[in-house]
């Protein structure tokens, strides 16, 4: 079945306030590798406890870490339409999804990438760490963030880009404007199935 949607972008770039606008709107289910993590290491599971010092410097998680929670997490989500938020973050990741997908019979329905400049995405990442207090929105650590993003996660636009179902969205805008493009693009890729 066509029916999972993933979200790329840097952190800042409001991908997750949209995944949230297509759960409560749209009626996804929100699978969001950060908020799974946070959770496991809140509950103090072996992966959070895996996971806390790589999150706490703001570098990513080891694949084979995450893959695993994906896995699990995607499981227990059989017959509904599910939005990644925050995976695949390398091309590693991008290549175990692609097997996962397959041996439980989904398939991408579109990538969309959430684009905007550095400098609105530090912008946005500072009043976040005022709202929420995320121990990985300091200064220091949002630059490495964006760092890691260009090194790392970039490939991963390439890689859905040569693919042919990559869409930019212009993720600079308000909120609902970008709501309304990212609804735009899903109605047009449902009616290309
Ligand atoms: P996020 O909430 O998506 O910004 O994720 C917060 C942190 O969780 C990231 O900075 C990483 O340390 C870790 N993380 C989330 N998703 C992934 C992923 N797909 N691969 C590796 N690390 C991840």
């Amino acid at each position: 079945m066509v029916d999972t949607l993933i979200l790329l972008g840097p952190p800042g770039s409001g991908k997750g306030t949209q995944a949230a606008l297509l759960r409560d709107e749209l009626g996804f289910e929100l699978l969001s590798t950060g908020a799974l993590l946070r959770a496991a290491r809140e509950a103090g599971t072996e992966t959070g406890r895996r996971a806390a010092a790589f999150m706490d410097r703001g570098d990513l998680v080891p694949d084979d870490v995450v893959a695993t929670v994906v896995e699990h997490a995607i499981a227990e989500l059989a017959g509904r339409r599910v939005i990644l938020d925050g995976f695949p973050r390398t091309v590693a990741q991008s290549e175990a999804l692609d097997r996962m997908l397959e041996e439980i019979d989904r398939e991408l329905l579109a990538v969309l990438y959430f684009q905007v400049p550095d400098e609105l995405a530090v912008e946005r990442l500072h009043v976040r760490s005022l709202q929420e207090g995320r121990t990985d929105d300091t200064p220091e650590i949002i630059r490495h963030r964006l760092e890691v993003f260009h090194k790392r996660t970039e490939p991963v636009v390439e890689y859905y880009r040569s693919k042919g179902i990559l869409v930019g969205i212009h993720a600079e805008r308000p909120i609902d404007a970008v709501f309304a493009e990212v609804q735009e693009v899903l109605e047009t890729a449902s009616t290309r199935q």
